[in-house]
């Protein structure tokens, strides 16, 4: 799987969640979490936020993450990714 990227695209590894089980494939796993920063004039412009995005090693489907649940893991909270936290991005089949 790729994740696009440009010059001015940071893609920051925040780790694994906790056990989820995985929307789209119904498997338990640990989902793969990923900060997308563009750091683009454009972006800055418009205020992008950073887009936090998740990856079933399972099954390969992208999700966007609630921004509550990545707030919470990096001010180490402790906090718990559920299924309804995961919006589908990219289904890969
Ligand atoms: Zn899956």
């Amino acid at each position: 799987m790729a994740i696009k990227s440009s010059e001015n695209l940071k893609i920051n590894e925040l780790g694994d969640s906790n056990v989820v089980i995985c929307p789209v494939c119904g498997k338990a796993t640990e989902m793969r979490l990923f900060e997308n920063v563009d750091g683009s004039m454009v972006a800055h412009l418009l205020k992008k936020a950073p887009q936090n995005i998740a990856v079933c090693p399972k099954c390969a489907t992208v999700f966007t993450v609630n921004p509550h649940y990545i707030e919470e893991k990096k001010n180490g909270t402790v906090c718990t990714l559920e299924p309804q936290d995961l919006t589908v991005l990219v289904k890969n089949r």
